[in-house]
């Protein structure tokens, strides 16, 4: 027999709420319910979204339900919660709505300098961008946006020191070069470089950001581990050039993200070097390295070809000179690096729709 919202109504109000000793239909918590056969959905309204009784009120639904109408209503999974108010969130990364790293198999690829100009384009769209250069390794960033010199100031609130992100081309950045020697990097390993990451992440004040893009180290590591472990990633993008050398390292370097644990999607595939054309010859392409490599890793594995960043001499020159060519949105790469803003944007929107936030990792040690 098919449901009715009057049943519906009558089981919800023996629901009462923890504290306010009054039931949930009564207290108007209860709101767009729809009752189709005996598919049952509903509304929970909580004042804030840190409200400590959501679980146990929406258990107390389901099971006063399916005690009171029978097992076949269909309500686990049906009943949404809607917070009238967020609780504001002070920490550091409290204001940064969406994490995206960006990963490679192997250094020289372009990892980098795709991470440069996706954070420049991504603020030409209007965006408001964080860019946090951890690659220990062969922290790049300073250079290319010529800001070596720079020191970042670092200020006391409530009794902790906070860093403050510099910033260039619309963007707020932070290195780990800014805090080492580039002649130490190699030797900087372990609990040092964790640490240095940590604090880059929860004491800066990024203030309210749209899109935080993290530059990986080339490969796995620590670093990686660190990062996961700290801040939620929405999702990692990898960079590849079109050879099956770095493919092959793509790979790996991708199942670290889809490793049960950490369970990062990876949002899509930059091909970067993906075929080279001579600025006075701008409808020629030489493939160099291969034709199309790492958009054929693309289809086979399923996921999204972001962009295809060709080689262009002014990018190299325009990175030793500390102007990302992403500045120049009309020039032939500004017009590559705002296509791959774009889809970077819908992969982002995309995986915010259909999964849930991601979890930082919990590392428990045997
Ligand atoms: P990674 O971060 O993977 O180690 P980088 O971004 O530092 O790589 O790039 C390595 C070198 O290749 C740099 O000198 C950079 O300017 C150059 N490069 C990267 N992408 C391109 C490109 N699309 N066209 C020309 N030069 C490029």
């Amino acid at each position: 027999m098919a449901l009715t919202t009057k049943q519906i109504f009558t089981v919800l109000r023996t629901v009462k709420h923890p504290k306010e000793n009054k039931d949930i239909i009564s207290l108007g918590m209860v709101q767009e319910l729809e009752v189709e056969g005996k598919k049952v959905n509903f509304t929970l309204v909580f004042p804030i979204d840190t409200d400590p009784n959501i679980e146990t009120i929406r258990k107390a639904c389901v099971q006063a339900l399916e005690k009171e109408l029978g097992d076949e209503i269909e309500i686990r999974g049906n009943i949404n919660i809607k917070a009238l108010q967020k609780e504001e969130d002070n920490s550091a990364m409290g204001k940064v709505k969406n994490i995206v790293a960006v990963a490679s198999g192997k250094g020289g690829v372009g990892k980098s300098t795709v991470a440069v100009n996706l954070a420049v384009a991504l603020a030409n769209t209007g965006a408001k961008v964080a860019l946090l250069d951890a690659d220990i390794y062969g922290p790049s960033i300073p250079k290319m946006l010529d800001i070596e010199n720079e020191r970042p100031q670092v200020i006391k609130e409530n009794g902790q020191e906070m860093i403050i992100p510099v910033e260039k081309y619309g963007i707020k950045t932070l290195s780990i070069g800014f805090f080492v020697n580039p002649d130490d990097a190699l030797i900087w390993r372990g609990a040092m470089a964790t640490s240095a990451i940590k604090q880059l992440l929860l004491q800066a004040k990024w203030g309210e950001i749209d899109y935080m893009v993290v530059d990986l180290p080339p490969g796995t590591g620590d670093i990686h581990l660190t990062i996961v472990q700290t801040v939620p990633l929405n999702g990692g993008i990898m960079v590849s050039t079109p050879q099956e050398v770095a493919i092959a390292d793509v790979k790996k370097a991708m199942s670290m993200f889809h490793q049960k644990t950490i369970n990062v999607p990876v949002l899509g595939v930059v091909e970067n070097m993906a075929w080279f054309t001579p600025e006075e010859l701008p409808d020629n392409k030489y493939y160099l390295f291969g034709k199309d490599g790492a958009k054929r890793f693309a289809n086979e594995n399923g996921l999204t070809l972001l962009g295809q960043i060709p080689i262009v001499q002014g990018v190299m020159e325009s990175g030793e000179k500390g102007i990302p060519a992403a500045a120049d949105a009309d020039s032939i790469l500004g017009k590559q690096f705002s296509e791959l803003a774009n889809n970077v944007v819908e992969a982002v929107k995309i995986r915010n729709d259909e999964l849930p936030p991601t979890e930082p990792v919990q590392i428990t040690r045997k």
